[in-house]
């Protein structure tokens, strides 16, 4: 795309103005400008998160300018905020003032509980779960059922199936799901410590909880065959319509899985 500008090697994260000259709204720094150009004699506000590509002709010349927005340190921690998934600049900038505007209501309690997970932060050795302890919260709990293991790709994925509360028993993290093209191998993934957990002992099911990927998909047969040597029953989440799905939104391939896995009326 020769004709094309592009936003700086930021990628937009920072609060770079994008201009030919200033509006009022870059000198105050409002919250929408990013970047703004010239087009029919009118400087018109590119309201994105990112910087929309500029059209080369659609306004002459584009040069960017560095806008200073605030003092280096709120700066800093807009940074540091809008770097953080699910958040960009414009949520930064607002959750920054907010902080500054409740000081001791919102910002002290945040240091505190930032510092005490900081301090104590630690992977759990059995599941690889990431908590303030080492066994991990769940691993601890007696309450859970020792005999069901879940295995995982990631530890979002533990939180989500964890936030249902409908899985009594405890989790194994893999770290990742193996993927040839990308070099993953079976080592580079938590698996032999999953054998080692089972070759112990005293587990009766095991829930292979793999992202429904190919890649996902992959990893469980893998996993299923490791583990078909020990007394254990091998299961594995349905898959097929989500709740609230409309069949006439579906894809081909998650109505096939529905149909496979089609069962009597209770
Ligand atoms: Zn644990």
């Amino acid at each position: 795309m020769p004709d094309l500008f592009r936003h700086p090697p930021c990628g937009g994260k920072t609060p770079w103005a994008f201009a030919t000259r200033w509006t009022p709204e870059q000198v105050r720094g409002d919250d929408d400008v990013y970047g703004v150009r010239e087009n029919e004699g009118r400087l018109a506000p590119l309201t994105s998160n990112i910087y929309p590509p500029l059209r080369r002709g659609d306004g002459g010349a584009v040069r960017p300018y560095l806008m200073p927005m605030a003092s280096p340190e709120i700066d800093a921690l807009t940074q540091a905020l809008a770097r953080l998934p699910g958040l960009g600049p414009r949520s930064a900038r607002r959750a920054v003032l907010h902080l500054l505007k409740k000081r001791e209501a919102a910002m002290a309690p945040l240091l505190r509980a930032l510092e005490a997970v900081n301090e104590r932060l630690a992977t759990c050795t059995t599941c690889g779960n990431v908590d303030t302890s080492d066994p991990c919260a769940i691993c601890a709990d007696p309450r859970r059922d020792a005999r069901m293991l879940c295995v995982v790709e990631e530890v979002a994925d533990l939180w989500a199936l964890d936030r249902t509360r409908l899985f009594p028993g405890r989790f194994h993290v893999l770290g990742g799901r193996l993927a040839a093209l990308e070099g993953i191998r079976p080592e580079d993934l938590t698996i032999d410590q999953l054998v080692g957990r089972i070759e112990r002992g005293g587990i009766d099911e095991v829930v292979l909880a793999m992202n429904a990927t190919l890649e996902g998909q992959t990893t469980a047969h893998y996993i299923a065959e490791r583990i078909e040597r020990f007394p254990v029953r091998v299961t594995q989440l349905a898959h097929g319509l989500p709740v609230g799905g409309e069949l006439d939104y579906l894809d081909e391939g998650t109505l096939a899985q529905a149909l496979r896995a089609r069962r009597p009326v209770a």
